[in-house]
């Protein structure tokens, strides 16, 4: 029988844990015939309730899971870890300011990553969905110099499928025939949904729109989804970010077309290199490229920028922290 992958899961026992920690025992993150093994890391104060979860999930009996390991300990979570999914994250509460947040998760992110550098299997992926992802990214990069620097990506899976329904409700085409969205930039309001890549029906999107919308409603509606989520339910996304997990490690280790993700930047599209950032990406052979050689038009570059530029201010910011 195949060995089972090992996946971490930050955060285990928090709502994003909650709704993704069975898709993965289930099969769908990796493949329905791939065996896995689940390890959930959390703080002290919440390993009870992962061990809670931990019940649940046996008391599925998914034929594919082979075992599941909770500790608050990284250095036991991430050894021989094949995936990553750092969820657990501190969030902004009221009153706090960026360098406080940042720090914050400089005291999580700088240590995992040590961890998984000294831990990992050799083949380590590592997603990382709690806020703010592409900088929290970018911490446990700079800690793990002996992994592979493109190992380390964060999720704008979610905005590109928040992309994908919106556009497709206005346009009444079912979502599959939507092809080559892009998400640009930072997982943040800055983000920057594209139009003017995207297909439908071999149509390019931007012709299928009046410009109002596109700027006035699609723009803001995809970037501000969460808070909508929030307004509405009452407490923020937890099925559709899991969801969003999944779809990216799957599309990762299995291979896409075109999609969207943030992974450290070659310099393409003048984002500085090294930067964590969204771009239109394909997945081969276990890897994530760049798909190169689109035009982009000044009202795509001053947004592309715009959300750059806020990256590169939070790695400053990191960096005078010392944080990496
Ligand atoms: P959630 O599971 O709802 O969210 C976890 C993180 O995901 C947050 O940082 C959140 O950011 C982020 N996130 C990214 N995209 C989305 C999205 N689309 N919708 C919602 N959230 C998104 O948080 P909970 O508070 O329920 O659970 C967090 C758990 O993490 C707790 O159990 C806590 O104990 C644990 N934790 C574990 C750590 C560790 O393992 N070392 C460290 C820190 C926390 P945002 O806040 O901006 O929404």
């Amino acid at each position: 029988a195949q060995t089972p992958v090992k996946v971490t899961v930050t955060g285990a026992a928090g709502q994003i844990g909650y709704a993704l920690l069975f898709r993965i025992a289930s099969g769908q993150l990796l493949g329905a015939d791939v065996p896995v093994k689940l390890s959930l890391l959390e703080i002290p104060q919440a390993v009870k309730a992962a061990e809670g979860t931990a019940m649940e999930l046996d008391d599925c009996a998914f034929p594919l899971l082979s075992g599941i390991e909770i500790t608050d300990d990284p250095n036991v979570a991430f050894n021989g870890a094949n995936v990553a999914l750092l969820v657990g994250a501190m969030p902004r509460k009221a009153g706090m300011e960026r360098g406080d947040l940042l720090e914050a998760n400089g005291g999580i992110f700088g240590p995992q990553g040590k961890a998984i550098n000294d831990h990992a299997a050799d083949d380590i992926r590592v997603l990382v969905v709690g806020n703010p992802a592409n900088t929290n990214a970018l911490i446990a990069q700079q800690h793990a110099p002996d992994v592979p620097a493109e190992r380390f990506t964060a999720m704008t899976r979610l905005d590109h499928n928040r992309a994908l329904s919106q556009l497709a409700a206005k346009l009444q085409v079912p979502v599959t025939e939507i092809k080559k969205m892009t998400i640009w930039g930072n997982h943040s309001a800055t983000q920057y949904p594209d139009l003017f890549h995207a297909e439908v029906g071999g149509k390019i999107a931007a012709e299928l729109v009046d410009e109002g919308w596109l700027r006035d409603t699609f723009i803001p509606t995809v970037a501000k989804r969460g808070a909508a989520i929030i307004e509405a339910r009452g407490a923020s996304s937890a099925a559709s970010a899991a969801n969003a997990a999944i779809d990216h490690v799957y599309d990762w280790v299995n291979g896409a077309e075109w999609t969207s993700a943030a992974i450290p930047s070659d310099g393409s599209y003048g984002v500085p290199e090294g930067l964590i950032s969204s771009f239109p990406v394909a997945s081969r052979n276990g890897k994530w490229e760049i798909i190169q050689g689109l035009e982009i038009d000044a009202f795509s570059r001053e947004r592309i920028d715009a959300s750059v530029r806020e990256l590169e201010e939070e790695r400053d910011a990191v960096r005078q922290l010392g944080l990496i």
